[in-house]
């Protein structure tokens, strides 16, 4: 058989930006280059494992295992796998392209910082080319059972070449001709030293061939399945480290043998810092799935609910067949069972941590708080534990960080509250500074403030805690209204009748009426959601996020009796003035909402009009 004449091909641009910034930022973290080709040696091992369930004859009786051998008198460090291998086809796509989505985000997020980013380069899927570290020319000869030998050279400088070779036995072997600065990997005890940094928990043996002899120097044992007596807090770092190609360490974690009904081996770790793509929503999280130690699949979706997609870690278990597809796992009664076991330990992790570190617990609140919250609209089996891990701002505390719990808020409040007050807005400083928080300041009423998109379905769903109903201060509810009232307003009320009934028919459309208010000290009107009805926040998420919004309803306009403005509309007969001075009442509390105007140019006009009016001092009605 001969070979075909080598074909030159270029990278794709992408990569070769990628290259060029792998090469020259990690310099200083070189060593990583080993980790990277070992763990995909091993995982075309475990893809062959894999492969090998449907069709045995795949694996026979090979031993799956990786060799490095070094070569001192050629100056060359070669790391060989009996893995799945490649075809032509798939080493072009694999080695010569990034198609992955993940590329961009990876050259987005490099920091510059060589420890860092040496981490990232696993995380997004380009670690070959971290081969061109310490080489400067790298051979890749690869070969999958059903189809013939390849053969890929290049100086990743932008070119590559492929052609076909005559390599008869399964897997890959990647060539790596050492730079002349980098021959210390080429010492067995450098290459040994590495191994157990990076692939002691690899599960199958790396060997390494000096001559004749062969050592296999790490544990090949699957990490999971040690005692843990016999592992320490470094081993398990290590292990997520190379789990989640994470350069933190994790905060927490959480190692479970469980027999008995069904029998699984569990290994949870929460980590530091949130991953990219932690927002999107189909994120699957982090679990891996080992059915008798063999790797089965990547985030499993099904084993933690999308609230927990923080965590990290795997399960392994006996109970599950080799087989298993995704399709199977839904509604599997095995998976279930662990499921939420998985949720429950999930849950214990964070409550120790509360509990006993608060400070590392507020930093996984400020990372992961937003996720844990959906939780509460999610898993009602679930709801009164995460609400004891929710952390709010408060009236309260001055402070920028979340830190009130609803336990600690029930233990503040006085025995005739009734209710837990919150209130939601878009910024903590536009709810610190809302007109709704005057009454109940000036009453010395505690107010959680929300500032999450998201808070304003967890307060509809969660509905009450330790008996406590919520009560959101911006709507009409009556115990809101009951715990600000003030004597004085039942005498502004009919008082001011004639101007609430005015304005109620000219905001017809608008709003669903207009009455005389306790809850403002300071400001002139303030718009308040119907009793029954959605915030005006929700409903303005709904409306951003196009929705039509078939429970909308329309707001109380709310006047403060002791506010000069007020007082001026009162005494305001003419009907064109009436109208310009209730129009701008209603859009500064619009305002003051976080809401949007219909028409801002009227309104800027209609304010000039009753400034140039007041400086005019003109002596008729408005502003006189
Ligand atoms: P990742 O491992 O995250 O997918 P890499 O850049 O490390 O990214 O590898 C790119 C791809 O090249 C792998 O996904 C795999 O398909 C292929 N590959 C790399 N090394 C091997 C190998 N030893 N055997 C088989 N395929 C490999
Ligand atoms: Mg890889």
């Amino acid at each position: 058989m001969t070979d075909t004449q080598p074909q030159t091909k270029e990278f794709q641009a992408e990569t070769k930006q990628v290259l060029r910034l792998v090469i020259h930022s990690l310099y200083s973290h070189k060593e990583i280059f080993l980790r990277e080709l070992v763990s995909n040696a091993s995982d075309a091992c475990e893809k062959l494992r894999f492969e090998a369930l449907a069709k045995p004859d795949l694996l026979g009786a090979d031993v799956l295992s990786v060799t490095l051998t070094p070569d001192a008198a050629a100056g060359t460090l070669n790391i060989k796998d009996n893995g799945i291998g490649m075809s032509e086809a798939e080493v072009i796509d694999n080695l010569g392209t990034i198609a992955r989505s993940g590329t961009k985000k990876f050259l987005e997020t490099l920091s510059g910082d060589s420890a860092k980013d040496a981490q990232l380069i696993g995380q997004f899927g380009v670690g070959f080319y971290s081969a061109f570290i310490v080489a400067d020319k790298v051979t890749v000869l690869t070969k999958r059972t059903d189809a013939p030998g390849v053969r890929w050279d290049s100086d990743g400088e932008g070119q590559y070449q492929i052609q076909t070779d005559q390599k008869s036995d399964r897997g890959t072997e990647v060539i790596l001709h050492l730079r002349d600065e980098d021959k210390e990997f080429l010492q067995p005890a450098r290459l040994r030293q590495l191994v157990r940094k990076y692939s002691d928990h690899l599960s199958l043996p790396i060997i390494l061939k000096e001559g004749e002899t062969e050592e296999t120097v790490n544990q090949a044992k699957a990490f999971w399945t040690r005692p843990k007596s016999d592992l320490t807090d470094e081993d398990y770092q290590a292990f997520y480290k190379h789990l989640t190609h994470d350069s933190e360490n994790a905060r927490v974690w959480a190692h479970n043998k469980v027999e008995g009904n069904i029998e699984y081996t569990s290994l949870l770790y929460l980590p530091k810092r949130a991953p990219f793509d932690l927002f999107e929503r189909e994120q699957k999280g982090g679990i891996q799935l080992y059915v008798k130690r063999v790797f089965i699949m990547d985030k499993a979706a099904e084993l933690l609910p999308p609230y927990l997609r923080f965590m990290r870690g795997l399960v392994d278990t006996a109970d599950l067949p080799l087989n298993v597809s995704r399709e199977l796992l839904q509604n599997n009664r095995t998976v279930e069972k662990i499921k939420s076991a998985l949720v429950k330990r999930s849950l214990d992790l964070l409550e120790d941590l509360a509990a006993n570190k608060p400070e590392e617990y507020a930093e996984f609140w400020k990372t992961f708080g937003v996720v844990l919250k959906e939780g509460i609209i999610e898993d009602p089996g679930q709801k009164e534990r995460i609400a004891k891990l929710l952390r709010f701002h408060s009236t309260a505390a001055a402070g920028d960080a979340p830190d009130a719990t609803l336990e600690q808020y029930v233990g503040r409040m006085p025995t005739d509250q009734k209710s837990i007050y919150y209130l939601t807005a878009d910024t903590l400083t536009a709810a610190r500074n809302s007109p709704h928080l005057e009454a109940s300041r000036a009453k010395g009423v505690e107010v959680l403030l929300l500032v999450d998109r998201i808070d304003e379905w967890v307060a509809s769903h969660l509905h009450e805690f330790d008996g406590k109903p919520l009560a959101n201060v911006s709507s009409s509810a009556a115990d809101v209204a009951s715990a600000i009232e003030t004597p004085e307003k039942a005498a502004a009320e009919s008082t001011f009748k004639d101007t609430t009934e005015r304005l109620g028919k000219l905001l017809t459309g608008k709003i669903a009426a207009a009455q005389v208010s306790a809850r403002l000290t300071e400001s002139p009107a303030v718009l308040v959601a119907g009793e029954f009805g959605m915030s005006l926040r929700m409903g303005r998420i709904l409306k951003q996020a196009g929705q039509n919004n078939p429970f909308a309803t329309l707001p109380i306009l709310e006047l403060n009796p002791k506010h000069p403005l007020i007082e001026r509309l009162k005494d305001t007969a003419d009907e064109t003035d009436f109208a310009d001075l209730a129009h701008v009442l209603y859009d500064q509390a619009m305002l003051a909402e976080g809401g949007e105007l219909d028409d801002p140019a009227i309104f800027v006009r209609r304010v000039n009009r009753l400034i140039v009016d007041g400086l005019a001092e003109k002596p008729k009605i408005i502003l006189s």
